[in-house]
C-alpha cells in the first residue's frame, strides 16, 4: 500500500478584476470550492492511477471536512486514517485576477493539529505501507515521528513543500527527496552556489538523502543517487494549468517505487503523469487514470 501523510485543505477561489489592496473591498465572481492540500492531492492522484492508497490527515468536523472526505472516497482512497475534529478544516483563500496572478491566504486549521500522537496511533497503517509519502503542510514534529514510525523495508518519500530547513534525521530517511527549483534553492540555502540543476541534485544528495529528484516543469526532471545523476525527459504537451503537477508527479513516483520500479523508471512514468495533469484545469480534477497516461 501507499500511505500518504499530509494536509487536506478546501481551496476557496474567487475571480476578481483586480486583487484588493490594504483596506480595500472589491467584488468578485461566485465562490468555487475545490478539495486541495498536498496530502489530499497526492492521495487522490495515486488512487486514480490505481494505487491502493491510505491517507493519514486531519480535517475539521465541518462542511469542508466532509467535502474532502467525499473527494477522497470518490477517488478510491481508504480514509480510515482521516481524523476529524480539533480545529476547522484547513482553508486556502485564493483571489485570482484575469492575468492569472493570485493572492493566497492559508489557514492550516486541522492540519496544524495532526500531531505525533496521531502518527503513533496509526501504527498498523505504517506496518502495511510499502511507501510513505509526506509533505510539509503539517507540523515538522509530526514528520519526524513519521520517520521514526517507518516499518522495516518501507520507503520514505518527501516533498518538502512549503520548503524549510530539515533536520538531518529527516533528510537521511528520504529515498527520494523530491524538490522543484524553488524548494531546491530554499533547502540548499547558502550551499546553492550554482545555477545548474545537476549541481543542486549533487549537493542535496551530499546532505544525506539516499536519493534526490529535482522536477523542472516543462524541462522534465533529474534523478540523483550514488549511481550518479540522470535526466528524465519531459513529455511535450500543451500546458493549460500546472496546478497540482508536482503532487501528481510525486504520487505516481511513490506508487511506482512501491511496485518495484527503479528510481529512473518511476520518474519517467511520473513525468508522463505530470504531463497529463498540466493539460487540464485544476488540481485533483486534472489527475489522470492509468489509461489516460498510457494513451499519452
Ligand atoms: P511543481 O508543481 O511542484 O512546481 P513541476 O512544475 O516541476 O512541479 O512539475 C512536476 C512535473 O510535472 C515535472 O517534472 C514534469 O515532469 C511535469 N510537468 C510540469 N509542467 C509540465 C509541462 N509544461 N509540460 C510537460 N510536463 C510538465
Amino acid at each position: 500500500d501507499l500511505l500518504v501523510v499530509g494536509s487536506a485543505n478546501a481551496d476557496l477561489v474567487i475571480g476578481v478584476e483586480r486583487r484588493p489592496g490594504a483596506g480595500e473591498t472589491v467584488l468578485g465572481s461566485d465562490l468555487a470550492v475545490h478539495p486541495g492540500g498536498k496530502g489530499a492531492n497526492q492521495a487522490v492522484a495515486a488512487a486514480r492511477l490505481g494505487a491502493r492508497t491510505v491517507l493519514l490527515a486531519r480535517v475539521g468536523d465541518d462542511a469542508n471536512g466532509r467535502l474532502l472526505l467525499d473527494s477522497q472516497r470518490a477517488a478510491g482512497v481508504d480514509t480510515v486514517g482521516v481524523l476529524v475534529g480539533g480545529a476547522p478544516t484547513g482553508v486556502a483563500l485564493i483571489t485570482v485576477d484575469p492575468s492569472g496572478d493570485n493572492s493566497i491566504v492559508v489557514s492550516p486549521g486541522a492540519n496544524g493539529k495532526l500531531f505525533p500522537v496521531d502518527v503513533q496511533a496509526a501504527g498498523c497503517l505504517f506496518q502495511a505501507a510499502r511507501v510513505v509519502s509526506v509533505q510539509l503542510e503539517i507540523p515538522l514534529e509530526t514528520v519526524v515521528e513519521v520517520v521514526r514510525s517507518l516499518a522495516d523495508g518501507s520507503r520514505f518519500v518527501l516533498n518538502p513543500s512549503p520548503p524549510r530547513p530539515l533536520p538531518a534525521e529527516v533528510l537521511a530517511a528520504c529515498d527520494p527527496l523530491i524538490v522543484n527549483e524553488h524548494e531546491a534553492k530554499v533547502i540548499l540555502g547558502d550551499a546553492c552556489v550554482s545555477e545548474r540543476p545537476e549541481d543542486w541534485a549533487r549537493i542535496l544528495l551530499a546532505k544525506g538523502p539516499r536519493s534526490v529528484v529535482v522536477t523542472l516543469g516543462a524541462e522534465g526532471a533529474l534523478v540523483a543517487s550514488k549511481d550518479g545523476v540522470t535526466r528524465v525527459p519531459s513529455v511535450k504537451v500543451d500546458a493549460v494549468d500546472t496546478t497540482g503537477a508536482g503532487d501528481a508527479f510525486t504520487a505516481a513516483l511513490a506508487w511506482k517505487l512501491g511496485a518495484g520500479l527503479s528510481l529512473a523508471e518511476a520518474a519517467a512514468y511520473a513525468a508522463r503523469v505530470g504531463a497529463v495533469a498540466v493539460t487540464k484545469k485544476g488540481a485533483q480534477d486534472s489527475f489522470p487514470t492509468a489509461d489516460e497516461v498510457a494513451a499519452l
